[in-house]
């Protein structure tokens, strides 16, 4: 075998063991499909507008294009995101620029009321995260890393944390990396999506947020981490998660 034949068969062994339900995105759509019949749900949660398509915009696609239904619930509306501007301001922009890039991603969006920079843990805010995820029936979610340098980012992903426990353990649970290194520390990937077909859309997602200078960050950042995920399961383009396995104990 040579270098070439080796590699490629690597990552092809390597692939077949992943990722959320869909071995073959696009090809197997029989694995699509959950429990009840339907096709999967994917719910995406993220602090901030652009945090679920920066993360995990491939992924999403991936899962439109297998035929699944998939939502991006945003915890607050950018309100802190653009300097000079008021919170109302700055929220109008960006829940338009949102908007537009879930129009390109083909899924729907969803924004709640928590404010941007100012993201709080209580027992209402608990119980709204608990009832957005709850009001879309998910199959999978996959939402913030908990170790991470933005506070509303640890916030997000605690509230995730606490839905799933209260919601009875019925969605799977992944946990997606943003910007490694300068936000998500010590994450390491249990799961791989081979998103290098959907790549191009991801970018095109992502630039719609224009407020936030999406030259500044795009490639260097988002461009970047997907080569390096991509190397690592030898593909081009790759995203990365964790999946939270449920413990089982009677002291639960
Ligand atoms: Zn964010």
């Amino acid at each position: 075998m040579d270098r070439r034949e080796m590699i490629k068969k690597a990552g092809a062994a390597f692939m077949g063991a992943s990722v959320m339900g869909i071995p073959a995105f696009g090809q197997d759509n029989a694995n699509n499909v959950s429990t009840n019949g339907k096709k999967k749900k994917l719910v995406v949660v993220g602090a901030h507008p652009d945090d679920p398509e920066s993360c995990c915009g491939g992924t999403m696609l991936a899962f439109r294009n297998a035929g699944c239904e998939v939502v991006s619930i945003y915890m607050t509306k950018g309100e802190a995101g653009i300097k000079g501007k008021t919170h109302d301001e700055s929220a109008a922009i960006r829940v338009k620029e949102a908007t537009n890039a879930c129009k390109v991603l083909d899924v729907k969006p969803v924004f709640l009321t928590q404010i941007d920079g100012s993201c709080e843990i209580t027992k209402e805010r608990y119980t709204e995260m608990k009832e957005a995820i709850a009001a879309e029936k998910p199959d999978i979610v996959i939402t913030h890393w908990p170790i991470d340098s933005h506070p509303d980012h640890r916030v997000c992903s605690s509230l995730v944390y606490d839905a799933w426990r209260r919601l009875g353990y019925t969605f799977e649970l992944y946990y997606m990396e943003a910007m490694t290194g300068l936000q998500s520390q010590s994450f390491f990937p249990t799961d791989y999506v081979n998103i290098s077909d959907f790549a191009d859309k991801k970018r095109e997602a992502l630039f719609c947020h224009t407020s936030q200078d999406p030259a500044d960050w795009v490639d260097d950042w988002h461009g970047g981490m997907e080569k390096f995920r991509g190397r690592e399961i030898a593909c081009k383009n790759a995203e990365a998660f964790v999946h939270l396995k449920r413990v089982k104990s009677d002291l639960l």
